[in-house]
């Protein structure tokens, strides 16, 4: 460590040694002194729709959603300087990704209550890629206003929930690897970076996950890591709302943080995203792995996070030391210009967006996409171009954008982009790069030698915080983008994507490390009210042809014993005409003394409950007719199906199942009612 950059404390400490009075104070290069930082912790539900909505991560148009196997949460983190100076704010959401418009409505929430002490300056609204979260909060043509609202609210409220909980403590930090939770899924594209850097890595994915474990007098009140693994586990044949592997690590952790006595009863564990642009969880390489089902899988990778996380909590003992500071801006990337320093082949310029062929090919290893696709195509085909100006109809193509974005054959471009919001932000030693791409594995390590490069040795630990404040496709190497696997089609600013991130990065820590202010801002992107929403539910309910609504169609069994299923479903109306945000669907009771307690609901990994309509057939996923149209909502009354796979620890009793269902006469508004099952008993084991 550099003497001169020695923290304040330590230096005081060194004072104290020479002077004799004092010896032991723990002071040494390697165990930098502990800082105080204003910490808090927060969370709230962000579920939206959970039936009739797309799901858009796998572009598969009759991906939708007809039920809830988690619900979709907000955690959220403030860590301020403990003299009333800079504060972040750090969020991470159970969504594929996010918009500007999600934050810069959370900002107006947080600004008419705190003034300008919050703003599109210092907070960080991420998500964790779980593809099994509905679109359609979004400004875009799956638009739905009351999901949009659902998640705004539900962000606002675990900020404010974190702000009311900031008080005096210390940030622990801990690193180390988690083995066997991620693949490479373009190796192709990995083997073209140069051998020399190649060879300084053992592996082609990163293993290392970062935690920080927030510690105050009153209790331990959260851990926030970040490890790089696409949360693919649940597959385009789950049509459950999810949080996949990143949520079952985040219950399970916060379960497991509760029933310790040195957590505070708000303990939040969060599970943020970080360069996992070319890493699958689906170990097979084939859409399938490590586990027989979809959700086995989600639960191993998600429980292989969990077990170093618990270790890292339980090991973490390098505090953090030094200020709180940061530089956030919007870069307009559609023709920005990259010097020679950053492409290493003279002046370059970014291209406007546009997606290539292999874009539309998917991901081989997560299952693929449009069938006349695949990676690596290289040529422009006439046969796909007339195809795709028929069903697609997109913007034109120039020549010039072509010759930009090549070797990328270019499938359309898009129609618009404003510019992009980036950030660096130092807390103590570690730094933090916040980007609202998917960055492939070694286009994460370019950036995080940029940034260290630049702050020197003050920081001694860079993290990619990817999916941040917006989204922008992939980030490729130029090396990769050459070859044109699926991240390459789908890198959208051409072949100097990287580069140019790296350049703009780079400006915000060189401003961060001489202490000015961060580069010249462009426009923020906002299309509030200038897009139509879609409907969430249906116009009313038709009554069942057979039996009422509430009525209990298949009882649970009258034994169980755990590790088993339990089993039942009721006759009910469209879930959606209830008011979206933390109402319980369902929850499984057992009898105590006084009545009944909650043991499970709709926020657990182990239920699935499953709303289904007789006359109502969503076409499967079928790779032959990827442009089927889904069917609209119609107004018949539901099935749901509420299943409970028994966990080995819960206590033998009598159970039941309660739903809170609803139906909605025509013309008026929902109208909610509980139906309860027979009970059941659960054996000891
Ligand atoms: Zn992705």
């Amino acid at each position: 460590m550099n003497p001169s950059r020695l923290p304040v404390r330590c230096l005081t400490s060194i004072l104290v040694l020479v002077a004799g009075a004092l010896a032991g104070s723990g002071c040494s290069s390697s165990e930098p002194a502990e800082s105080k930082y204003l910490i808090g912790s927060g969370s709230a539900d962000i579920t939206g729709p959970i039936v009739d909505v797309p799901f858009t991560g796998y572009s598969q148009p009759t991906h939708i959603a007809n039920g809830v196997h988690t619900r979709l949460n907000a955690r959220a983190f403030i860590i301020g300087d403990i003299d009333g100076g800079k504060r972040l704010v750090f969020v991470v959401t159970d969504l594929l990704n996010v918009s500007q418009e999600v934050r810069l409505s959370v900002v107006d929430n947080l600004q008419a209550k705190h003034g300008d002490l919050y703003s599109v300056d210092n907070v960080v609204v991420s998500a964790t890629h779980t593809h099994s979260s509905p679109g359609g909060f979004r400004h875009d043509g799956a638009y739905r206003e009351a999901y949009f609202e659902a998640v705004v609210n539900g962000v606002t409220q675990a900020i404010e929930d974190a702000h009311e909980d900031l008080r005096p403590g210390r940030i622990l930090l801990g690193e180390g690897s988690v083995d066997d939770a991620g693949a490479n899924r373009s190796a192709v594209a990995y083997r073209q970076n140069p051998d020399d850097e190649r060879s300084r890595y053992e592996n082609d994915t990163d293993k290392e996950m970062v935690l920080l474990k927030f510690e105050r007098d009153d209790g331990v009140i959260g851990a926030l890591s970040w490890f790089a693994v696409h949360p693919t586990s649940l597959t385009f044949n789950n049509s459950l709302v999810s949080a996949d592997h990143k949520g079952f690590a985040a219950i399970e952790m916060e379960k497991l943080l509760r029933a310790r006595a040195e957590t505070t009863d708000g303990v939040v564990a969060a599970f943020a995203q970080s360069n996992c642009g070319d890493v699958t969880g689906n170990l097979n390489l084939d859409n399938t792995g490590p586990g027989d089902t979809d959700y086995e899988s989600a639960s191993i990778i998600g429980q292989r996070q969990l077990d170093a996380a618990m270790a890292l909590y339980d090991g973490a003992s390098e505090p953090l030391s030094g200020g709180v500071d940061h530089r956030f801006t919007l870069v307009d990337f559609t023709d920005l210009e990259v010097s020679d320093e950053f492409t290493g082949a003279g002046s370059q310029r970014t291209c406007f967006p546009a997606y290539g062929y292999s874009f539309a090919g998917g991901s081989t290893e997560d299952g693929g996409g449009h069938p006349i696709f695949m990676e690596g195509m290289l040529e422009q085909d006439e046969s796909i171009e007339t195809l795709v100006q028929l069903v697609l109809m997109p913007p034109p193509v120039t020549d010039e954008m072509r010759a930009c974005q090549a070797p990328k054959p270019v499938l359309y471009p898009k129609a618009a982009q404003p510019p992009l919001p980036i950030g660096v932000a130092k807390l103590g030693q570690l730094a933090l790069v916040f980007v609202p791409s998917e960055v492939t594995t070694m286009s994460g390590r370019r950036m995080r030698e940029t940034i260290s490069n630049i702050l020197g040795d003050e920081v001694s630990h860079v993290v990619i915080a990817g999916y941040s404040n917006d989204y922008a496709g992939y980030i490729t190497t130029p090396e990769e983008y050459a070859v044109q696997q699926y991240e390459g089609g789908h890198t959208l600013f051409g072949p100097w994507t990287l580069p140019g991130f790296r350049q703009e990065l780079a400006r915000l820590a060189r401003a961060l490390a001489e202490g000015t202010p961060a580069p010249g801002s462009d426009e923020q992107g906002d299309l509030r009210g200038e897009v139509d929403s879609q409907r969430v539910g249906n116009d009313f309910d038709e009554p069942p042809e057979q039996g009422a609504f509430g009525d209990v169609i298949v009882q649970p069994e009258p034994l169980y014993e755990p590790g088993e299923t339990v089993s039942t479903s009721f006759w009910t109306g469209h879930p959606d005409n209830a008011p979206l945000g933390g109402a319980p669907y369902f929850e499984v009771q057992r009898q105590v003394d006084d009545g009944w307690t909650t043991v499970a609901t709709e926020a657990d990994w182990s239920t699935q409950a499953r709303w289904t309509q007789a006359s109502r057939v969503i076409p499967p996923y079928d790779p032959l007719d990827p442009f089927a149209v889904p069917p609209p909502p119609i107004n018949e009354a539901f099935t749901v199906s509420v299943d409970w796979q028994i966990p080995a620890d819960v206590e033998p009793g009598i159970y039941r199942v309660l739903l809170h269902g609803s139906t909605k006469p025509a013309g008026s508004a929902s109208d909610p009612f509980i139906a309860a099952t027979s009970r059941f008993e659960l054996a000891p084991r």
